[in-house]
């Protein structure tokens, strides 16, 4: 079986001895992706944000899983102009993994192991355990009688795959709530 080291001993011989292997290279780039629908999407990974591509086959069809074949770099993004770091350059492989977690656990209090809960549950217990700390900690008078209605206990930290979006409904819901201590990472 030929693994990709034994291809680039391959490659390496090719190119010693004159052979251009470039078109080689393209033309298993485009066979890999010639069926596959294209997602513009922003690599996850920091803020610098750069642009990707994610091609996907199946998509479209009836039956069939969709799954991700490959991930690049978006040629068109102002910010990275197609190219990727080599964090970037694995998403693929951050996408299509067998220990990724599709479904929310929890661990309970002197529990020595994760459980699965649904998703009801847990929106339901993060919805229970919020307005149970926020009514704990909620000040609405400071120590010269001023009205503040500001909520001391409960912080907020945004993460860098926060879009711009997403950070607009956490100023939101979390104001509401009285929090000031909000912090995010700038994103796109
Ligand atoms: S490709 Fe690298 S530099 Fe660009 S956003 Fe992802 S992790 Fe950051």
């Amino acid at each position: 079986m030929e693994t990709r080291r034994t291809f680039f001993k391959a490659a390496g011989a090719a190119a010693l001895f004159g052979f251009d292997l470039a078109p080689l290279h393209a033309q298993a780039r485009e066979l890999k992706i010639s069926r596959t629908t294209e997602t513009r999407s922003t690599c996850p990974y920091c803020s610098v944000s750069c642009g990707v591509i994610i091609h996907t086959l199946g998509d479209h069809a009836k039956n069939v899983t969709p799954q991700v074949v490959h991930v690049e770099g978006d040629a068109d993004h102002p910010i990275n102009r197609g190219t990727l770091c080599p964090k970037g350059s694995s998403l693929q492989q951050d996408i299509v993994n067998p220990r990724r977690l599709l479904k929310p656990q929890v661990r309970r209090p002197g529990s020595d192991h994760w459980e699965d809960i649904s998703w009801d549950t847990a929106y339901s217990e993060i919805a229970r355990l919020v307005k149970k700390t926020r009514d704990e900690g909620f000040v609405e008078k400071d120590a010269q009688g001023r009205t503040v209605n500001r909520c001391e206990n409960i912080a907020w930290t945004g993460g860098c795959t926060d879009t711009n979006e997403f950070n607009y409904l956490v100023v939101k819901s979390m104001r509401s709530l009285g929090v000031c201590y909000l912090e995010n990472q700038a994103r796109v």
